[in-house]
């Protein structure tokens, strides 16, 4: 079936407009998964128009969609929940391997291409070929297969400078002669110092500021597809990449914001870089205040406001619903409850909305740290599931710290703190915590699933 150039444009409209309402509803807890399914809607929409106005080779798109989508499928079966962060780096970096594929395909079939076309290409291949081994080095990061320390090496900007110059060299060479045995070798340079870019640019980035660069690998994944749309004439795909350019740049900026750093100094200054030791040996001591399951229930019977300030040990344990669970006994119980939200708790933006989300969590009581730090002195109990970096006053108060600067969710100034984790290991940044050590401070050791429960039957044991 030939739709013709028109039905084929009309329909990408569609698929336009069904992008740009999801990504709409995507903005609030409570329409997202509509928005999700929209724009998946709309990119099914996408793909079968595709499909089906162009005088396709299908034997391979077949084969292709067969071992795509059963790497999928398998993904979406075997990997854990808490590895969704490296599995987001990964998708990353596929978008982006694709774009560079797809513009060395169209450039090796159609070697006769204009200067735009040729740029376009240097783009999506440049770009492409970044993002992918960008988005391995985030992957062995965020799944501690490499170390999460900035790798810092002698003339690091130098180096990177120097890449990015030879690449706007063979971009040059290349647009101007891209027929030429001289415009396919310079090609194939392009793809490798992209390839090598991508590493070098991410390496010296250290493991706490990942949320920046996954948002970032993400957002450059949407150029990288945008301008492979360019290079291939296809609107729908100009579109898609553009939109996900431009999200992921809103995202990053979100990220950067909730860091309080600016995007250059997380690309260049190699945060991350100092460690415990350099901070100071084992960080902040002193005594801690064990408590049982039957000495918090008290604390929280008698509890006027109580927020959960959840962290990655929450998306670990798998402890959302049974937190809702506790929620809800406190709210019978006539306790205000809140659940307050760090944008860069867990591994991934929006890690723990998702988690929330999942146990039906309801959205009016999701507080954003910006909302509950102003009233932190007036919350009875704060209930700290699994969070460490995020309620961590080295950030505010403790210059060496690598952490220093970024916001947190001030728990410390509550009346009372309980915290939950199984031991006095540190978070993700590798740092003990001083709340740990606070007068007002509880720790109630365990697995946050397992203690909760027993919280859960304490509060049902007691009707
Ligand atoms: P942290 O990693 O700082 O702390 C998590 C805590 O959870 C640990 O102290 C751990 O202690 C505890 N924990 C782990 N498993 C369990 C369990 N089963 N039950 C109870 N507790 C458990 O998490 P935060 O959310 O506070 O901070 C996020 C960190 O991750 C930040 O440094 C952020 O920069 C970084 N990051 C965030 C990304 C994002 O996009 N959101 C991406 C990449 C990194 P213990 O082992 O003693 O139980």
């Amino acid at each position: 079936m030939n739709l013709g150039v028109l039905g084929i444009n009309f329909a990408y409209v569609g698929s336009a407009a069904l992008f740009i309402f999801g990504l709409k509803m995507l903005s609030s807890p409570a329409t997202a998964r509509k928005g999700n399914l929209l724009s998946a809607l709309g990119m099914l929409l996408a793909i079968v128009v595709t499909l089906l106005s162009h005088g396709l080779d299908y034997r391979w798109i077949i084969i292709g969609m067969c071992i795509g989508g059963g790497i999928g499928l398998f993904a979406a079966y075997k990997v854990e929940m808490t590895s969704m962060p490296e599995m987001v780096a990964l998708f990353n970096g596929f978008g982006g391997i694709s774009s560079l594929l797809l513009a060395w395909g169209e450039f090796h079939q159609h070697p006769e291409m204009s200067v735009f076309l040729a740029a376009v290409a240097f783009l999506s291949a440049f770009i492409g070929g970044m993002t992918f081994t960008g988005s391995m080095v985030a992957f062995g990061k965020l799944s501690g297969k490499i170390s999460q320390q900035a790798v810092i090496f002698k003339g690091q900007h130098l180096i990177n400078g120097a890449i990015l110059v030879a690449a706007l060299a063979a971009a040059l060479i290349f647009s101007l002669t891209p027929a030429s045995w001289v415009g396919y070798l310079f090609f194939v340079v392009i793809v490798l110092v992209a390839l090598g870019f991508g590493v070098t640019s991410t390496i010296p980035i250290g493991g706490a500021d990942m949320p920046v660069v996954i948002s970032l690998l993400n957002s450059y994944s949407g150029l990288a597809a945008c301008a492979a749309g360019f290079v291939i004439s296809n609107n729908i795909l100009i579109v898609a990449g553009a939109l996900v350019g431009a999200s992921g740049i809103i995202l990053t900026k979100i990220m950067c914001k909730a860091m309080n750093r600016s995007l250059a100094n997380v690309l260049f200054s190699g945060f991350g870089t100092t460690t415990a030791a350099a901070t100071g040996g084992d960080g902040p001591q002193g005594e801690i205040r064990p408590a049982t399951a039957e000495d918090v229930y008290y604390i929280l019977e008698a509890a006027d406001s109580v927020a959960f300030v959840p962290g990655y040990g929450l998306a670990v344990a798998q402890a959302q619903h049974v937190v809702r669970e506790l929620g809800d006994l406190l709210e019978a119980n006539d306790t205000e409850v809140s659940y307050a939200i760090h944008p860069v708790a867990g591994r991934m933006p929006g890690h723990m909305n998702v988690l929330l989300a999942e146990a039906n969590v309801p959205y009016d009581q999701l507080v954003e740290m910006d909302d509950i730090n102003p009233r932190m002195d007036t919350i009875d109990v704060c209930v700290v599931i699994g969070a460490n970096d995020v309620v961590n006053p080295a950030a505010l108060d403790d210059e060496n710290s690598p952490i220093y600067g970024m916001p947190i969710i001030e728990t410390h100034r509550a009346r009372t703190v309980i915290v939950l984790k199984r031991s006095m290991n540190p978070g993700f940044a590798g740092i003990q915590n001083a709340l740990f050590f606070g007068e007002n401070s509880r720790m109630y050791f365990g697995d946050a699933k397992a203690s909760i429960q027993a919280l859960v039957a304490e509060f049902k044991g007691s009707d």
